[in-house]
Parts: structure tokens; sequence; C-alpha cells
């Protein structure tokens, strides 16, 4: 019984504590039932084995529409202590992840600087994929390639020769070009990095990007670029982008392109500023919706908002709940959630 001078201050102390003991276990429990969640037999790339374009879809090997989710990783020159076969092995075990993305940094201290080193890298990101079948995304990461373009095609040759028999490979020869002309400069670039690419490899995805930061999907689905399983790229920061941009990515959809959103952000666009997750969830929807693949930018352990892990996180996983941002948290919980687990 409440005594008569129990003050409306500690009915409130006592409502908050109701609440957050109630609460807590709930918490606890879901993850708990995570874990739980039925491991099937096998790999993800075992699983939807080689991918296509049909449509404005991506599809498996038994021509059914397909939803990758996954982890993009940070630029390999500035955090490439991640490209490591044991934190791809973490992504899969502990995230559920079926997708992963190695941007070799190009410029600032890249790739054009120390070409075998970051190579190097992105290659041991790629060998991890194929040893626990997960697919990945192969990212020139670059807002020049216009400039780059016989280095691009260098490397997406060696890449293309030495994996391209492999289901999981998914090139992506332009980041995210600035805001340049689509039909003169950045479809002759992709048209070329993608002739070079099909000398080796004639099936795999190639996923392009597209002006002002890979927004600009519509405009390049009404100049679309020829030859067989090219999807285009639409990157977004739910804190700047929202639903005009997915206006424009339904646009591109209903003049028949595939999109792959090879990164966002939970963030502002600067990859920084607070974690909208309400607005993701719109994303979400979108996302689920037309069936679009994505990765989360990013796997970092950098002080800015969208990286998922916090200062000084492991480089080779185990990574503790505490050890994880709000976005981390947030991400890896829609992953396990929507992702099939593997053994
Ligand atoms: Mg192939």
């Amino acid at each position: 019984m409440m005594s008569k001078n129990f003050s409306p201050y500690a009915a409130y102390l006592v409502f908050i504590a109701v609440v957050f003991i109630s609460c807590k276990p709930t918490v606890e429990s879901s993850l708990i039932a995570d874990q739980d969640k039925e491991a099937l037999a096998g790999n993800a790339v075992d699983y939807f084995g080689p991918l296509k374009v049909s449509g404005n879809r991506i599809v498996d090997s038994h021509d059914q529409p397909v939803q990758l989710r996954g982890m993009s990783f940070f630029w390999s020159q500035w955090k490439g202590k991640y490209y490591t076969n044991q934190t791809v092995n973490w992504l899969k075990n502990d995230w559920y992840c079926n997708v992963v993305r190695a941007a070799l940094a190009v410029e600032a201290g890249g790739y054009l600087t120390n070409p075998d080193a970051e190579k190097e890298k992105v290659f041991t990101v790629i060998d991890a994929a194929i040893e626990h079948g997960l697919y990945v995304i192969v990212d020139w990461h670059d807002h020049h390639a216009t400039d780059h373009e016989k280095e691009a095609k260098i490397f997406f040759a060696e890449v293309a020769k030495k994996y391209g028999d492999k289901p999981n490979i998914i090139y992506e020869p332009f980041n995210e070009p600035l805001q340049i002309s689509w039909s003169s400069k950045i479809k002759p670039y992709h048209q070329a990095v993608i002739d070079t690419i099909r000398t080796y490899d004639p099936d795999n995805l190639i996923i392009c990007g597209t002006s002002n930061w890979s927004q600009d999907v519509d405009i390049a689905a009404n100049d679309p670029l020829t030859g067989t399983n090219i999807a285009y790229t639409l990157h977004f920061y739910s804190g700047t982008h929202k639903q005009s941009l997915r206006n424009k990515a339904t646009v591109a959809l209903n003049k028949n392109v595939a999109l792959m959103v090879t990164e966002f952000g939970t963030t502002d666009a600067s990859g920084d500023g607070q974690v909208n997750t309400s607005e993701t969830e719109k994303w979400f929807a979108f996302l689920d919706e037309h069936k679009i693949s994505w990765c989360n930018w990013s796997v970092a352990d950098k002080v800015e908002s969208s990286a998922v892990l916090k200062p000084r996180a492991s480089a080779t996983g185990d990574w503790l709940p505490s050890e994880l941002t709000q976005s981390g948290t947030f991400i890896r919980a829609k992953i396990r959630s929507q992702n099939q687990r593997f053994e």
C-alpha cells in the first residue's frame, strides 16, 4: 500500500524502475532467440548459386529474386586492419552476413600509390569470402575513376582472371562518381571496364556507379549500358537522403533496370551525425519491397557514427555487444533477423 506521503517523484522513480525491469529481459531473450535460429547446411553462395540480372531484379540460380544483406569494409588504406579472414568469418557466423564489400582505396594513398599492398588486402577479403561462402563486392573506391581508367582496367582484368570463375564475385567499377555527365563521361568509362572484365569473365554481376555520388539511377536508366548481368549502384545516407531519392529509385526500377545498394549509412551523408533509425526503417521497407540487396557502411572503428565498431575493437572479429556502436547494434540485429543463418 502506498504511504500517505509518497511523492509524485517517488512514484515516477518506481514507474521507471518497473519499465526498466520489465523491458530488460525482453531484450536479452530476443538475443537468445536469435542465436537459436536454425542453421542451414552449406553457405549462402551454395544456396543461391551464381547470380544474374533478370528485368529489374537480381535473381539466383533458380531465377528467384534474391536480396543480399551485409557489410561494407571502410577505405582499405585507412582501415585495412579489418581486411582479415577472421573478420569475414565473424560477419558470417555472428552477423549472418551473406555479402561483404571490399573497398579498394584508389586515391589518398590507395592503389595508385601502393598497388600491391592495397590489392593484397582486397584479395584477402575475396579469398575469405570464397572460403566461408559469402558474396563479395570488389569496389573500385574512387570519386574520380574516369581519370584512372587505365589502372582500373588493369586491376579488374587481374581480378577477373583470378576469380572470374567463382560465383562469389561481384564487380563494382566506380564507387561514387561526382556531378559529371552519365552519358558522356561515366557510361563510356563503365563500358570500357565492362569490356575488360567480360574478356575474362562472361557472367558475374557488374554493379555500376551513377552520377551525383551514386544517386542518379534514374538518369542511368534512361541511357543504360549494354551487356548482360549489369546493374546500377544506389547509395543513400538516411539522415540526408529520404523519399525523393526513393522516388528516383522507383523511376529507375520502372525503366526495368536492377539496382544494388552497395553502400548506405544510417547517418548523415558525411558518415557522421545522428543515427536516424526511423528513416533507415523506411529505406529497409523500400529495399525489402523491391528485393534490393545492400551493404552497410562500414566495418571500422573510426570515431564517426556510421562506423559499426567502437575504437580499438578487434581486427579479427569476436566483438562483444559493448564494442558495437549504436549503428552497429542496429544493423547487426537487422541482418540477423532477416538473413538465413548457415553452419
Ligand atoms: Mg564468372
